[in-house]
């Protein structure tokens, strides 16, 4: 009963989501339905009438007209069921879309200690999928079920009036169908997830195949063959479960086809029986055959439709569950942060990831001014990356107060917190678009501006010598003449992108530089602390050649902050900092 009662839920409510965004979409459905059955039953009844009438030999003129009359219904009906079906077409893909829009979304607002969980991709993923399979439930509802439902009132009426036995046999070999489809969707929609398990992991290992930035690992490496069997493997797997679907649907074709038989036969064995004892009119027993058959079809659509039903509602269930991933808290703050703000401190600041029983921070208090460039060092898991993940809201702590301009961050509306931060990351992102989207996506602040960027992170050679100059696309893996970048000029462009964000009053830099050698890192460095004059400037690094520009520099150590001051003090200081600055700067001189 579990199963019937979220097969409920989820036609309900994915009904009234297409009803909400499409108020045409279900008359639509119904009005399809009603057409289509109208159609059916008129050819079902034309032929009986049309006999009944001939028999009596006065009867022929009535005869022809009404074949006459039927016959142009059916095609006016038919014609009104193609326009229909079109119509319906276009409603139902912009319903569709408009639910996938909603999932992305949900996507996109997801709390990154989540979204970082793989699991969650493959269940948005799932989700995905779940609604493509179960988009249809209200059309199989209104345009299946409940003109169906019609048809087999009436056929039942037409029993009713011969015998009753037969209407209880085609009922009941029908509900065997129906139990049967239900116990089947069930298995069906296991195969199906393990096989879009598989799939995702297909996918993955091909694009990782294919990457060009991949390449060249994958070579030195010689890890082709390795990537090639993982993926053989894979395909085997999804080959095999299709095989196993397969079987499954062939065992139930096989039953279902075996239930059809002996209802027909029934049907025509009681027919001529009791046409044989004269109890049935020539023509009755064409209408009785007739509306066995219709009969038989309309329970096989209102079984596969219920079967379709119950299958929606496993999909629909990954759906909802994607849904209820709880999402970043934007409602959290009212206070409006529009102007630059000067001051941004941590107080006592603890953080332990939801997952981890240490703490990745542990009582770290700073205040920092605008204009200040502050670098953060420390080696791999010190915390530096934790420590900006906090100050951008990407994650949220209860341990200690983070202020900006001393008021707490999570006072600050959501929106206007977020897009006050520019960050570039080390695993940054550049997109198959042209090279002008991939600084500022829809352009909206205009090419002179983005030119403006080009020229101050040193790319306007770079630019010039491309084909379409920002036009060009980004890569060639689309167009012939996509522009390649190395990776200093990548990082260049990304760099432009974080400074084109308008309303930015901050810039993180979390190790973008990481993977340059120390000169092309200097020279990027040098060009953004010029670029960015006037923000905050973070630069998380672990490398300390960032660092001499730094008004200050933090040293982080296993969640500590145990060193503050600029390169001179904290060289005189003889700390951690000065020991791995030796240890850097005699590894270089080697
Ligand atoms: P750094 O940037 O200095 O290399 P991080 O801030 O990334 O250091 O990491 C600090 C500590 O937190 C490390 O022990 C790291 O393993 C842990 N950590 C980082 N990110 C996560 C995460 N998403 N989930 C659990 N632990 C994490």
């Amino acid at each position: 009963m579990g199963n019937v009662k979220v097969m409920w839920r989820s036609t309900k409510n994915l009904t009234r989501q297409a009803f909400k965004n499409n108020k045409m979409l279900i008359p639509l459905e119904i009005l399809l339905g009603m057409m289509g059955e109208a159609k059916s039953i008129l050819e079902m009844l034309l032929p009986a009438i049309v006999l009944s009438l001939i028999i009596d030999p006065t009867g022929t003129d009535k005869a022809l007209l009404f074949v006459g009359v039927v016959c142009l219904a059916i095609v006016a009906l038919e014609i009104g069921l193609e326009i229909a079906q079109r119509l319906l077409q276009n409603h139902s893909l912009r319903v569709l879309n408009y639910i996938i829009f909603g999932l992305n979304k949900k996507g996109m607002r997801i709390d990154l200690k989540d979204a970082e969980r793989k699991k969650v991709y493959e269940q948005m993923d799932k989700a995905n999928d779940g609604l493509w399979y179960s988009s249809d439930v209200h059309y199989m509802v209104f345009a299946v079920i409940v003109p169906k439902l019609l048809t087999l009132a009436l056929t039942l009426y037409i029993f009713s009036r011969t015998h009753w036995i037969v209407a209880l046999g085609v009922f009941l070999a029908t509900l065997a169908d129906i139990l049967l489809s239900i116990r089947f969707s069930k298995k069906q929609y296991e195969f199906d997830g393990l096989k879009s398990v598989y799939n995702h992991q297909k996918d993955y290992v091909e694009e990782t195949m294919f990457d060009q930035r991949a390449a060249r690992d994958m070579v030195m490496n010689d890890a082709k063959d390795f990537f090639s069997k993982k993926r053989s493997d894979l395909v085997d797997q999804i080959i095999d479960v299709t095989r196993r679907k397969e079987k499954l649907e062939f065992t139930q074709e096989i039953i279902s086809n075996t239930i059809d038989f002996i209802r027909t036969i029934g049907i025509y064995v009681i027919a001529i029986l009791r046409y044989i004892a004269g109890k049935l009119a020539i023509s009755d027993f064409l209408l009785f055959t007739r509306a066995a058959m219709e009969m038989t079809y309309a329970l096989a659509q209102i079984s596969h439709a219920v079967e379709y039903l119950f299958e929606a509602s496993h999909y629909y269930t990954d759906y909802e569950q994607f849904m209820m991933i709880p999402e970043t808290d934007r409602s959290m703050g009212n206070e409006r942060l529009v102007n630059k703000p000067t001051v941004l401190e941590f107080q006592n600041v603890s953080f332990r990831y939801p997952n981890r029983e240490d703490y990745a921070l542990k009582n770290v208090s700073f205040k920092i001014s605008t204009g200040e460039t502050i670098a953060i060092v420390g080696d791999n898991g010190a915390g530096k990356s934790t420590l900006v993940n906090l100050m951008m809201r990407l994650y949220k702590t209860k341990q200690g107060n983070i202020l900006i301009d001393g008021k707490s961050i999570y006072d600050y509306k959501y929106d206007d917190y977020v897009r006050y931060f520019a960050p570039v990351f080390q695993d940054y992102n550049l997109y198959y678009f042209t090279v002008g989207e991939n600084v500022a996506f829809d352009n909206e602040i205009g090419k002179s501006r983005i030119n403006d960027l080009i020229v101050r992170v040193g790319l306007e050679k770079k630019i010039a010598s491309l084909t379409r100059g920002l036009d060009t696309p980004y890569s060639k893996t689309f167009e012939e003449d996509g522009a390649v970048f190395s990776g200093g000029e990548e990082q260049r462009l990304v760099i432009a992108r974080a400074l084109a964000k308008p309303s930015s009053g901050a810039l993180v830099m979390d190790e973008p530089t990481a993977a340059l050698d120390p000169l092309a890192e200097h020279d990027i460095n040098t060009l953004t602390l010029d670029a960015a004059s006037g923000l905050f400037k973070i630069f998380i690094s672990h490398r300390l050649s960032t660092t001499k520009f730094a008004d200050r520099i933090f040293v982080l150590d296993n969640g500590h902050l145990i060193e503050s001051g600029n390169h001179e003090e904290l060289i005189n200081n003889e700390g951690l900092y000065s020991r791995m600055f030796n240890m850097q700067s005699s590894y270089y001189k080697k």
